[in-house]
């Protein structure tokens, strides 16, 4: 069982699908690990590191050559992974509604693609959802750039020249990296509120001791929604969301938006109308810039200003973290394959409700029931 860890292609990614800690753990699963020179510099992995651990490092040919399993943080273009065995995994993030030529590309090559993005929300699969573990860290990074890039302090200060009042911090979308956000600007010393369309959020907000902020005359999404996720909601519903942002939005210092729906462009949360309405030198960080933006104007990795107030936001902002994000990535996949390891064919074996999941392609072909109700 041959593993091969490329260095990470796309502008801007720092981060790498394995780190010495779990190249020795594949080591002690009986697998042989080959991972690209220079693969880890962006998350501050030497080469040698990876070579103390017990890889082989080399080119990119050299490393794909004869692999069974390719493990990448974002999917490599399959050209590069000619030389892998035929029907060769590769875990990763495919962003398959997004990148959906790619997932046809994987599936023209033979080769049996793994989206990591679509592993189940179930507990036993918790340990291996890149999806939580590296929103956790963006939520963490989109508070401390907003706070870098906000002109005030967050904590209230009484000093001998006169009290700095505390930031007032609106966060929109409570999933994992809004709980992080809010948790974040807390410990900063912000007054924080939050809103969420699902109603199971209300009870997470107040118990980080946040002020949660939610459309009462409209119905929401009970409980957890569809599978943890949230759906597009109805006219009437955004409607009412947009006056109680309107209304909320004006006295806030600092705005994180979260907000995403898996397989469509991220909801638009903030108009151009409501941020004129925000204070001179206020920031809006928008996580979902990536995936189309909650925020009327915002771009990925550029600060725009738009009256007075600034709108931030990272194409990639858990790669910003790139050493922490890269430990817990690796390990989710780590987590993955070896929750499936067969002792006796010395290779992971997928079972049908974790395999069926995340499975995007094989033989030939696009398997993935939630791509065919996209085709
Ligand atoms: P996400 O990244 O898909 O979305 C972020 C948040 O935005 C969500 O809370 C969503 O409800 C909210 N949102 C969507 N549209 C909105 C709108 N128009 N206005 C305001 N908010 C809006 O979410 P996520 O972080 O992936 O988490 C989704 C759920 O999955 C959560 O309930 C989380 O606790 C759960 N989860 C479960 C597991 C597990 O059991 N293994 C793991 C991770 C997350």
């Amino acid at each position: 069982m041959r593993i091969a860890i490329l260095k990470e292609r796309a502008t801007g990614e720092n981060r790498v699908a394995a780190t010495p800690e779990t190249v020795k753990k594949f080591g002690a699963l009986g697998a042989d690990v080959a991972v690209e020179a220079g693969a880890g510099t962006g998350a501050a992995i030497t080469d040698e590191a990876y070579r103390d651990a017990g890889a082989e490092l080399g080119s990119a040919d050299a490393v794909v050559r004869e692999a069974d399993i390719v493990l990448g943080v974002q999917a490599p273009d399959p050209a590069l992974l000619q030389g892998a065995k035929p029907g060769a995994w590769v875990a990763a993030t495919f962003d398959p509604f997004g990148e959906r030529d790619r997932v046809d590309a994987y599936a023209q090559a033979g080769l049996e693609a793994l989206s990591m993005e679509f592993m189940p929300r179930i507990t036993r699969a918790q340990s291996m959802d890149v999806l939580s573990s590296q929103s956790n860290l963006a939520g963490y990074k989109a508070v401390i750039a907003s706070a870098d890039t906000y002109g005030r302090a967050f904590p209230m200060m009484m000093t001998a020249a006169g009290t700095v009042s505390a930031a007032k911090v609106f966060v929109m979308g409570v999933g994992v990296a809004g709980l992080q956000a809010i948790a974040t600007a807390k410990r900063l010393g912000a007054q924080v509120s939050a809103t969420d369309v699902r109603s199971a959020t209300k009870e997470q907000i107040q118990s980080l001791g946040a002020k949660p902020v939610f459309v009462e005359e409209v119905e929401g999404i009970e409980g957890e929604g569809s599978g943890g996720y949230a759906t597009e909601m109805s006219a009437e519903y955004q409607k009412a969301q947009a006056e109680l942002v309107s209304a909320h939005i004006a006295k806030q210092d600092i705005v994180i938006t979260t907000a995403l729906i898996p397989g469509r462009a991220a909801p638009r949360l903030i108009s151009d109308a409501q941020i004129a309405t925000m204070r001179e030198g206020s920031v809006i960080y928008d996580l979902a810039v990536a995936q189309g933006g909650n925020v009327e104007g915002s771009k990925p990795d550029e600060a725009v200003e738009k009256h007075g107030v600034k709108i931030i936001g990272f194409g990639n902002t858990a790669g910003h973290l790139a050493a922490d994000a890269s430990a817990l990535f690796s390990r989710n996949l780590f987590n993955f394959l070896n929750a499936f390891w067969d002792e006796e064919q010395h290779k992971p074996v997928l079972d049908e409700e974790i395999g069926d999941a995340v499975r995007l392609t094989k033989g030939g072909k696009v398997v993935n029931e939630r791509l065919h109700d996209t085709a």
